[in-house]
């Protein structure tokens, strides 16, 4: 059963790169040849139509996602004992990044559908210190920015998206990083819009900002030897961008394969008792940078699968507060019940726009014959 063409990964980079190969290493050959390795023709031409892709003025790369969100925190400039409220699941550059900048973390819980942030908690968690949220579209689904950017305009709150597992959702239409103050990307290899290494890039249609966040990402200066502030080093490499804009022209029909596999995954797994396939909320163009079913017995499951050949992911294992980091501030998983419970039974299926509708079946197949279904 186990032949090689049954040996079926959560992601396939190597299968992206052989589809494309020929059009990428033309784009790498021409950096070299022209020796533009940081910024240059390349990192401007990928900033303006990442800024149009996501409809947005400006856009500013960066070295990678998480310098992403700490130097769009940096920018917006965080006073000690600002309090900065981040849900409760995620990535954890999500959170390290506020404190990195000066802030103080403040977790609200996330909401069992969506896996996003609840509102009803990021009201819960306001206090006359607050300053700003950080929702993350997690795994491609759109937080719900129209009630999230309700509270913050009541508030007086700046709201900066994490966008790094989300390129191309939308909600009601609208893009999303085009609904905060700002908006962080990450093309980290396995993204949806992935390089071959790090990178990053923030997005926003305030001029200042975007100024205020090009100075401190390149040594406080937007002109060499400028230095008004003291700033750190974190810019897109030339490859990376011309990698990225040669991937930037299949990102629709990648994110199109991605929303037809994620549909087959759901109608082959719906009727499976015990398992919880994902869900899409109203309004909501999902991109799928992760399919992850819930399942309570999930080692089983992942165990079972991988003596079949197909491997399996789990994002995250840990809600962010029970993190070891954070330990000293001593929360309990009953404070972030649903993130706490979803961290112990989410299973990240195989997703990625290469994989083969033969591919899948075998994947959803093993899954029915482990429930017994077949
Ligand atoms: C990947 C990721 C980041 C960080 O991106 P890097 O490029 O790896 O630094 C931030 N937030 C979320 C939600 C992510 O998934």
């Amino acid at each position: 059963m186990m032949d090689a063409e049954r040996r079926i990964p959560l992601v396939d980079l190597h299968a992206q790169y052989v589809r494309i190969k020929p059009e990428l290493d033309e784009a790498i050959a021409e950096v070299i040849a022209t020796s533009s390795f940081v910024r240059g023709p390349h990192v401007e031409a990928f900033e303006a139509s990442f800024a149009a892709v996501t409809q947005r003025q400006h856009c500013v790369s960066c070295g990678n996602g998480t310098d992403a969100l700490y130097i769009a925190m940096m920018a917006l400039g965080l006073k000690p004992g600002d309090e900065v409220i981040v849900p409760a699941m995620s990535w954890i550059s999500s959170s390290e990044t506020v404190t990195q900048a000066g802030g103080k973390v403040v977790f609200a819980d996330i909401d069992t559908e969506t896996h996003c942030i609840n509102p009803l908690d990021i009201e819960d968690k306001i206090t006359d210190r607050t300053v700003g949220i950080i929702p993350v579209h997690l795994y491609g689904h759109p937080a719900p920015m129209d009630k999230i950017m309700k509270i913050a305009d009541h508030a007086g709150l700046w709201v900066l998206e994490d966008c790094a597992q989300a390129h191309l959702a939308s909600l009601n239409g609208q893009s999303i990083g085009s609904f905060g103050i700002a908006a962080t990307f990450s093309f980290y290899p396995g993204k949806n819009l992935g390089a071959m290494g790090d990178a990053g890039a923030i997005v926003t249609n305030d001029e200042t900002l975007a100024n205020h966040m090009a100075r401190f990402a390149r040594h406080g200066g937007l002109q060499k030897h400028e230095h008004v502030i003291q700033g750190i080093n974190s810019r897109l490499d030339g490859i990376q961008a011309a990698i990225l804009n040669v991937k930037l022209r299949h990102l629709s029909d990648w994110t199109q394969k991605r929303q037809y596999l994620a549909a087959r995954y759901t109608t082959g797994l719906s009727k499976l008792p015990g398992l919880r396939c994902p869900s899409v909320g109203k309004g909501a163009t999902h991109v799928w940078h992760l399919y992850a079913v819930q399942v309570e017995a999930r080692e089983r499951l992942k165990e079972a699968l991988l003596d079949r050949g197909v491997s399996t992911g789990i994002n995250y294992p840990c809600a962010l507060p029970l993190l070891p980091c954070y330990k000293k501030d001593l929360h309990q998983p009953s404070s972030f019940p649903i993130a706490h419970t979803l961290s112990q039974e989410t299973l990240s299926l195989p997703l990625y726009p290469e994989l083969s509708e033969a591919q899948q079946d075998y994947v959803i197949d093993a899954i029915r014959a482990i429930f017994g279904d077949e």
